[in-house]
């Protein structure tokens, strides 16, 4: 994956804004929308994703970027209150060199407990039902 391909609307994220794929959805608006990761890096893992087709930062408009962070700014302090975690991490990355695995552009929001260290990078699956049940609690603290 280089930095300037051009968009895959196959991607894994594509599919989920254009309903061909489920996921477990935290929030919406008309710009972003937020989902549970399902290979979580620590309980609480949300993605934020624009809908605007861009693959890294490098593609993506300052609407979106905007947008995006928007969301995640109003998201990881209700992330942080469902599983009682003092701190976050918000991360992004861009092309495989950096480990990105979904060319549509994303933040992980990664809640962080003193002491515990995060799970490896798109790993190991998450069990749905208990996703699911972190996504109603980060709903109910927005
Ligand atoms: P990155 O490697 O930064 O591109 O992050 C992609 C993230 O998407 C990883 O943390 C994966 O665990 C996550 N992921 C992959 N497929 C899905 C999916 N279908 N639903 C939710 N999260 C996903």
């Amino acid at each position: 994956m280089q930095l300037q391909d051009a968009y895959d609307e196959n991607n894994i994220f594509a599919k989920i804004l254009r309903g061909d794929m489920p996921c477990i959805k935290v929030y919406e608006d008309d710009a972003t929308l937020a989902f549970m990761d399902i290979m979580p890096q620590a309980p609480g893992h949300v993605l934020v994703i624009p809908k605007e087709a861009a693959t890294n930062f490098l593609t993506l408009s300052s609407a979106a970027a905007e947008a995006t962070i928007k969301t995640a700014h109003k998201l990881a302090p209700a992330v942080q209150r469902a599983v009682n975690a003092p701190g976050f991490m918000l991360a992004q990355l861009n092309g495989s060199a950096a480990g990105q695995t979904v060319p549509h552009y994303h933040l992980h929001i990664i809640p962080r407990q003193d002491g515990l260290e995060m799970a490896l990078h798109a790993r190991d699956m998450a069990d749905m039902d208990a996703l699911s049940e972190l996504a109603e609690k980060i709903r109910a603290e927005l």
